[in-house]
């Protein structure tokens, strides 16, 4: 059976569940091989076993020691070498351009903000506010394909993980752009915007001022925080929580939309979420055409009190 070669999310070894997810699709096409960036692989491995890989390629440390080109050089020589059937990244900004570099290389196509793939490399995307499903599929070369976090439902099946030390020549051109620093953005108690089961996000309708009123909700339902690109060029609520199009991807299973108008910008990063809850005082708000359940209302009375009853429980 052909390899499927699947990018490893991680941080400092702690493998990311959009990983998880990825190896379970990747099950479906071929057998999946983990291909490891970074430090940590001790301590990754089992939850790669866990989902499936049977090998665990690790990169020689200098490919991550520069931005994207050197990853692509990576994947697309072990693609060739082991003769992949495919390549699934996780759809995030750093990874899609990743991707289409790879694809290039190779001479095939890449398909991005995927949310289902299937064993004969058919992919779904979700388009037009989540009315439309369109299927597609690279027809030359090995394909490349980026697949949102939260997309696919990750199933534990247990693969040998045999870890491979692999090479690679960088080019000079690969070489361009070199790390000089890694800052770790605080955490906090939330888990991460595109990895989290529930996202409450809130727009311009919260107020300058009030952006706890968000907070208090996400936090009774353990989500993490989204903002509008309102919010955040408002400076309100830092710039590394805005969902959108020039924003984060976020796909959960159920999105919380405060006080958001619902423009075409911010649905393209919210989309395909599985349940979308909108309050907005606003009857008209764009967003309840989206939306599965809609509140209209003023955000600062019902928000609050659904915090309230969540906290009861
Ligand atoms: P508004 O559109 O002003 O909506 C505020 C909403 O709050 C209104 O519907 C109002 O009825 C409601 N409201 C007000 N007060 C209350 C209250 N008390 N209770 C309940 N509801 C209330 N936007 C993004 O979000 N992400 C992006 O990545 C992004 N990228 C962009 C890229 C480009 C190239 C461009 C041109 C635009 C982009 N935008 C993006 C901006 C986008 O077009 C919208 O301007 C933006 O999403 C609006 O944010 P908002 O919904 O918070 O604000």
């Amino acid at each position: 059976m052909a390899e499927v070669l699947v990018l490893v999310d991680h941080v400092d070894g702690q493998v990311k569940k959009v990983t998880t997810e990825l190896l379970t699709a990747a099950r479906r096409i071929g057998e999946p091989a983990a291909v490891w960036v970074g430090e940590g692989v001790e301590s990754g491995k089992a939850a790669l076993a866990e989902f499936g890989a049977e090998k665990v390629y690790v990169a020689p440390a200098e490919v991550n020691d520069y931005v994207v080109a050197p990853k692509a050089e990576l994947l697309t020589k072990l693609a060739q070498d082991k003769g992949a059937a495919a390549i699934l990244v996780s759809a995030t900004a750093e990874n899609k351009e990743i991707a289409g570099r790879t694809a290039v290389k190779l001479g095939s196509g890449v398909l991005t903000d995927v949310v289902d793939v299937n064993a004969e490399l058919v992919t779904e995307h979700s388009i037009f506010g989540g009315a439309t499903v369109t299927h597609a599929r690279v027809r030359t070369g090995v394909p490349v394909i980026a697949v949102r976090p939260n997309s696919v439902v990750p199933e534990a099946a247990a693969g040998a993980a045999a870890e491979e030390a692999v090479s690679v020549e960088i080019s000079d051109a690969a070489k361009t752009a070199k790390v000089v620093e890694r800052v770790v953005q605080e955490k906090g108690e939330r888990p991460e915007l595109t990895e989290a089961a529930i996202v409450v996000s809130g727009g311009r309708g919260v107020g300058s001022d009030d952006f706890a009123v968000v907070e208090n909700l996400a936090d009774s339902l353990g989500a993490a925080v989204g903002a509008s690109r309102a919010v955040v060029d408002s400076g309100w609520y830092p710039n590394q929580f805005q969902v959108g199009q020039t924003g984060k991807t976020v796909s959960p299973n159920l999105y919380i939309a405060l006080g958001i108008s619902g423009a075409i910008q911010h649905r393209a990063g919210m989309q395909t979420s599985k349940n979308i809850v909108a309050v907005n005082k606003d009857p008209e708000a764009p967003i309840f055409e989206l939306a599965d359940f809609g509140v209209v209302g003023d955000l600062h009375t019902v928000a609050p009190q659904l915090t309230e009853e969540i906290n009861k429980r």
